[in-house]
């Protein structure tokens, strides 16, 4: 099973997109893309990187906490909403924040599109933050209100998670096997009590490591629930920008 790292980095490479669903019918239709969104973006929001693990621990759909984000507002542009090109996948949070914010500001700076620009070239993580390098990448940091306290508090709960947990995970085995070489001898000397204790040692931390295991996989990079088909693919995928990040299990 492959999982999220304790940190995403900024892609070194913008999305490229990969699924060309057929347009839809109705102007308010693209909510039928959701499927191709989550594959083509790696089930994370495009704009503040944050996965859909870190927004809700089994299955998003109901939820109603990520969306599509239009690069040109309705607002501007109505008859680009159904456009896939113009569509992103994103939380509610980058999406409300934006609202309807301009695709530059007075000072030449541009709102930064996932799909053209690479995040690395705009964005560092420093403290759970994607911290902005550029004057676009801060335009865009405000715009969509990326380092806002709910989203900075999800990064550091997801990363203070999968360390604890994986540290535990790996380190674990080495130490039961020191605890049986133990148990062993203390039986081999006839200290039974002192045995027994080892013994009850060693079941509290394999319970343990069960219990990390299982937390670790709310962290899955496919998330339970996701589509197993979209509008034009059979198969889908995840991006590299995501996948060449996952850590196996
Ligand atoms: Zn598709
Ligand atoms: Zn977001």
């Amino acid at each position: 099973m492959k999982i999220l790292p304790p940190v995403t980095r900024p892609p070194t490479t913008p999305f490229s997109r990969s699924h060309d669903p057929a347009p839809p019918r109705s102007q308010r239709g693209y909510h039928a893309f959701r499927p191709c969104l989550r594959w083509e973006f790696g089930f994370t929001c495009a704009l503040c990187m944050l996965h859909e693990a870190d927004l809700v621990e089994y299955g998003i759909r109901p939820t109603g906490l990520t969306t599509v984000e239009h690069i040109v507002p309705q607002s501007e542009d109505a008859g680009q909403s159904s456009t896939y090109a113009n569509c992103l996948y994103a939380c509610r949070w980058c999406n409300r924040a934006r609202s309807t914010k301009p695709l530059h500001d007075d000072n030449g700076n541009v709102l930064l599109n996932p799909t053209t620009s690479a995040w690395a070239d705009h964005f560092e993580v420093r403290d759970d933050k994607l911290a902005p390098k550029t004057g676009s990448g801060k335009y865009t940091e405000v715009a969509y209100s990326i380092n806002d306290p709910f989203r900075v508090q999800r990064r550091a709960a997801r990363r203070k998670d999968i360390e604890r947990c994986r540290t535990l995970v790996l380190e674990a085995p080495a130490e039961i096997e020191e605890l049986s070489r133990v148990l062993e001898s203390l039986v081999m000397s006839n200290k039974l009590e002192d045995a027994e204790a080892i013994r009850r040692l060693a079941r509290r931390l394999n319970e343990q490591v069960a219990l990390a295991r299982q937390a670790l996989e709310r962290y899955q990079g496919v998330p339970v629930d996701a589509d197993t088909a979209c509008r034009c693919r059979p198969e889908p995928t995840m991006p590299p920008q995501i996948a060449d990040q996952l850590i196996d299990l």
